[in-house]
C-alpha cells in the first residue's frame, strides 16, 4: 500500500505518516507571524550583559558533566583521553584537560533499574569536556556537536557501540536507543553537551510502531524512501546512506537518515566504514544545523532498517490533534541544506 498523500502540480499538499497516522498539511507561513521562532543568532540576542570570567567560572564549576566535577555522577565507566583523539580540536584551549569524552550511568535511569535485572541501564556519554565554546559571550553559547568535527562525532559514536556492547550482556536489556537533546528548547535538562543511552526490557514504543507499520505493510521504510525521492526531500544517498528531509517527521523540521538495503544492523553490528557511512551522514546534517536546539534518536530493531530521526526546532512545537504544518518553502529548504552538504558546510 502506498504512503497516503496528495500532490497537486507536482507540490506536496498533505501527507499521513504510515507509522503514527499524524497528517502534515504544507501550509504558506510566509505572513505568519512567528514571535517565538528561533533563531541561528538567538543567543547573541540575548538580552543582559556578556558573561564574566568569573561567571563561565561559576557555572563551570556547578556543572556536574565540568572536568573537576567527576566525583558528583555516579562512577566513571570509560573515558576517551586526549591522546585517544588526535583530532580534537579543543587542545589548543584546554591543554591540560584530563578527558575529551567520558561515560557514566546516568544518576536519574529513564527505566528503573528494577526492571532490568536490577542493573542502571541508562547512560550519559558526554561529547567533550568544553561547556562553552570558546570566548563565549552569553549562558546560551554552549558547545554543540557541529563544532566537535566529524572525526571527533565518529569517535562518540564508536564510544556508543561500547556501552551498547556492555549493557547487551545484561539479558535483561532487549532493546536500546540512542538520545541526544541540544538546547534548552529541545528539552536539555544539562547545558553541558551530552548523548544518552537507554536499555529497556521491551521494544520501544516508537520503534515498536515501527516494526508493527512494517509488519502490516511490508517495506513501508522502502517506500517512504521512494516517495521521499520522488518528492525531491533527499539530501544524500552515498555508500548504502540515504538522508532525506522528511515531512512526516515528529517536527516541522526533521531529517532521517537511513541505512538501505541491510535490514536488522544494529549500530553495534557494523563495520568500521559502515559506522562511518551512516555516522558521516547524521553528522553532516548536524554541521548545517549548527548550535540550533534538535534532538536526535538512533533506532535500531532486526525488522527494521538502521535508521536515525533528527528534529530541529526552529519552528515550535506545531501537533495539533494529530495535524502537523509544513511550511511550503520545504523544497528550497532541502536544496539549501543539500548544498550546504556538497559544499562542506
Ligand atoms: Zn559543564
Ligand atoms: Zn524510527
Amino acid at each position: 500500500m502506498p504512503i497516503e498523500h496528495e500532490t497537486r502540480d507536482g507540490a506536496l499538499i498533505w501527507i499521513r505518516n504510515p507509522i503514527t497516522g499524524v497528517v502534515s498539511y504544507v501550509v504558506d507561513v510566509r505572513a505568519k507571524s512567528f514571535a517565538f521562532t528561533l533563531g541561528r543568532s538567538s543567543s547573541t540576542l540575548a538580552e543582559g550583559p556578556d558573561l564574566t570570567t568569573a561567571e563561565i567560572r561559576r557555572a563551570v564549576k556547578a556543572c556536574p558533566f565540568c572536568p573537576g566535577n567527576e566525583a558528583t555522577t555516579t562512577g566513571e565507566i570509560f573515558r576517551l583521553a586526549p591522546s585517544e583523539m588526535p583530532e580534537w580540536n579543543g587542545r589548543a584551549e584546554h591543554q591540560s584537560a584530563p578527558w575529551v569524552v567520558r561515560v557514566f550511568n546516568n544518576l536519574f535511569p529513564r527505566i528503573p533499574a528494577e526492571l532490568t535485572g536490577g542493573r542502571n541501564e541508562s547512560y550519559i556519554v558526554i561529547e567533550d569536556c568544553r561547556h562553552f565554546t570558546d570566548s563565549p559571550r552569553k549562558h546560551a553559547d554552549l558547545m554543540f556537536t557541529a563544532a566537535l568535527g566529524e572525526a571527533h562525532f565518529l569517535h562518540l559514536l564508536a564510544a556508543d557501540v561500547r556501552v551498547m556492547r556492555m549493557a547487551s550482556e545484561n539479558r535483561a536489556v532487549r532493546a536500546l536507543v540512542i538520545r541526544k537533546n541540544q538546547g534548552r528548547e529541545s528539552g536539555a535538562s544539562q547545558p553541558h553537551l551530552h548523548q544518552q543511552i537507554i536499555g529497556s526490557p521491551e521494544p520501544f514504543p516508537i520503534v515498536a510502531a515501527e516494526v508493527r507499520a512494517e509488519r502490516e505493510m511490508p517495506g513501508t521504510f522502502e517506500e517512504i524512501v521512494n516517495l521521499m525521492d520522488r518528492l525531491g526531500l533527499v539530501l544524500e544517498r552515498r555508500d548504502g546512506i540515504v538522508s532525506y528531509a522528511s515531512p512526516i517527521g515528529a517536527f516541522p523540521r526533521s531529517y532521517d537518515v537511513v541505512m538501505e538495503h541491510h535490514r536488522g544492523a544494529r549500530l553495534c553490528d557494523l563495520s568500521p566504514s559502515e559506522l562511518h557511512a551512516f555516522g558521516g551522514a547524521i553528522y553532516r546534517i548536524l554541521r548545517v544545523v549548527g548550535p540550533l536546539p534538535l534532538d536526535y534518536e538512533i533506532h535500531q530493531d532486526e525488522k527494521l532498517p538502521l535508521h536515525a530521526h533528527i528534529n530541529t526546532r526552529l519552528y515550535p512545537y506545531s501537533n495539533v490533534a494529530g495535524t502537523l504544518n509544513l511550511p511550503n518553502t520545504l523544497l528550497q529548504s532541502t536544496a539549501a541544506i543539500r548544498s550546504a552538504i556538497e559544499r562542506g558546510e
